[in-house]
């Protein structure tokens, strides 16, 4: 029988070596004559066998050595040079990537990466949404009031209470500053890097033959990227234009802080950024329409943060339905029902933070059948392909989760599938999420209530800060850590911490989720004392031991 070439499909490699790791499997297989794996970020490997071999005993074999391996079955996608319309030779670019933000940029750089023609075109300030009006200006004004609000600076405790006043655009410029020179380095010098991606500056619309139209000039690609993110979502209130409510980019502008400031909303933005200006002097009212804040958190994360937040000054009320917005003179009004009753609060300015609207319009997607959800994002598969398979889409424009490390991650699989062949998944089974509070809000995995949802027999450990030598020694004992693991195996399913610098202890618990570890791999681990990450090693021993009992480190 004559020999028979078999393509699998690899999902699980992280690095280099992992591709050495499958080689070595698959030769093991008897009747197997030669493998190829092109890389490790493929997701392919290539296997040239006797006719009589067994699939499954490759499959097998790669799972033995901790990976997934399926027999590959690609949709026919025509090679990049004849995709549809495009008239093979005649396109422009093997892949047209439209907008350049932190996922736009990503797919642009792994195309070039993989030697393909490839441009980005951008309508707005290049970097998007990360670097100019989000994570970046956010983070560095958490940071400047965390530290004004540290040094006593509190308008609300009274004792102790230093009259100096705030240099509001001292702050402001300095977080503009910040911004124009990472934007230089982290995104102008980069492309600068790669002179063989082009830029094109205007707004991208699909036409109805295909191809894309920015101002007077019409481009072809073998493939498409979509990577528009999405701007702050102004639901139409009534009122909402006599009140011009500030939305997240105009709050971090302005010329003046407001004396006081209602924000309309209960997760990630409306919580950093009620809270800064809160520790910033301005009076805070945050108006939740669900039943808590971060309701899509454990239960205890908003309760204790609601906690955390009165006990600054910052006020909160949940279960708020909103009904309009109105004006009085410099006063702003909105007027909602709270608990069956009529209830009006007056602000300087209120602060929309109710979500983020996906940048679809005026795209042109009609044009090239692209489907989108009920709130406008673009819906893709787990391979970030869209309705249109030679169209892809990443980022805050689709329904994945918003942040940039997702949006990035999602710009790399897309570029690799769309240029490659390969069908490499996004993966977002172990995604780390953090609100940057003061204290941090970090989860990763399943909730509680999620893990049970999802069939899961499970048990819960709870260890609250005041048992972590790291917190005692800072003497910021609020909050705690929560992990979730399946009761049959002691894996981990999920970590939920509340804590300063939170964030850096949920990357920990994300590896720990990632490569299936349980609770006694944690418990067996060695963590540097006095480290706040150390409160997840607690946490894992509070599965079956009394930690209050225990002396340091023991
Ligand atoms: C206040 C705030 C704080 C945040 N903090 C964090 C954080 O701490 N951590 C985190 O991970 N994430 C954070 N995020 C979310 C993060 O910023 C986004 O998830 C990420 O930037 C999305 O990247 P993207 O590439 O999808 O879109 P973007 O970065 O928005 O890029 C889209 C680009 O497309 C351009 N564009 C739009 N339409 C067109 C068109 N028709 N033609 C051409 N170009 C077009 C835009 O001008 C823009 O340059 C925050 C967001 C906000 C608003």
């Amino acid at each position: 029988m004559s020999d028979k070439q078999i393509d699998l499909r690899i999902s699980g490699m992280t690095c280099a070596n992992c591709t050495q790791h499958i080689v070595r499997a698959l030769e093991t297989v008897h009747g197997v004559k030669k493998v190829e794996v092109p890389g490790w970020k493929s997701g392919l490997a290539t296997v040239i066998a006797e006719g009589d071999i067994s699939p499954e005993a490759l499959t097998d074999a790669v799972a033995g050595a901790g990976y997934t391996a399926s027999i590959k079955d690609l949709p026919a996608l025509e090679p990049i040079d004849q995709a549809p319309g495009n008239g093979g030779s005649g396109v422009d670019f093997d892949l047209l990537v439209i907008g350049a933000g932190s996922g736009g940029f990503a797919a642009a750089i792994n195309a070039s990466d993989l030697g393909k023609r490839v441009a980005m075109i951008n309508g707005g300030t290049i970097g998007g949404t990360c670097i100019n009006v989000g994570c970046i200006p956010s983070k560095t004004l958490i940071r400047a009031a965390g530290a004004w609000y540290a040094a006593g600076h509190h308008p609300y405790k009274g004792v102790g209470t230093k009259q100096v006043s705030l240099d509001w655009p001292t702050i402001r410029e300095q977080k503009d500053d910040l911004v124009t020179s990472l934007r230089q380095s982290k995104y102008v010098d980069v492309l600068a890097a790669y002179p063989d991606i082009t830029l094109i500056e205007g707004h991208a619309a699909f036409q109805k033959d295909g191809s894309v139209r920015v101002g007077e000039h019409t481009y072809r690609s073998s493939r498409y990227v979509i990577a528009t993110g999405a701007m702050p979502r102004m639901l139409p209130f009534p009122g909402l234009e006599e009140d011009e409510p500030l939305s997240s980019t105009t709050l971090m502008e302005v010329e003046q802080l407001p004396k006081s400031l209602i924000v309309l909303g209960g997760r990630a933005i409306a919580l950093e950024l009620g809270q800064t200006m809160a520790r910033l002097g301005v009076d805070v009212l945050i108006l939740q329409r669900s039943p808590r804040l971060v309701p899509e958190h454990e239960p205890e994360i908003g309760r204790a943060i609601k906690e955390h937040f009165e006990r600054e000054g910052i006020g909160v009320i949940t279960g708020v339905q909103f009904e309009r917005l109105s004006r009085d003179g410099e006063s702003r009004i909105v007027h909602t029902r709270v608990m069956g009753q009529d209830r009006e609060f007056r602000a300087d300015q209120i602060l929309l933070a109710l979500g983020r609207q996906p940048n679809t319009q005026g795209l042109g997607l009609e044009h090239v059948g692209i489907k989108l959800d009920e709130n406008g994002a673009i819906v893709v598969n787990e391979f970030q392909q869209t309705s249109n398979p030679i169209i892809y889409a990443i980022g805050d424009v689709t329904n994945n989760p918003e942040f940039v490390y997702v949006a990035a991650a999602g710009g790399r699989v897309a570029a690799q599938n769309a240029l490659t062949g390969t069908q490499m998944p996004l993966d977002l089974s172990a995604m780390p999420a953090v609100i940057f509070t003061d204290p941090q809000i970090a989860t990763v995995g399943l909730t509680e209530a999620e893990a049970r949802k999802g069939g899961y027999e499970v048990q819960v450990s709870k260890v609250d800060l005041v048992h972590v030598p790291r917190a005692l020694a800072a003497r910021d004992t609020r909050g705690f850590i929560k992990l979730v693991a399946e009761a049959k195996t002691g894996r981990l399913l999920g970590a939920h911490v509340l804590a300063a610098e939170g964030g850096e202890v949920i990357q920990a618990a994300t590896l720990a989720i990632k490569f299936s570890l349980t609770i006694d791999n944690l418990t067996d681990t060695l963590f540097p004392y006095l480290t706040q990450v150390e409160g997840l090693k607690l946490a894992a021993q509070a599965f079956t031991k009394d930690v209050a009992k225990l002396s340091c480190c023991a």
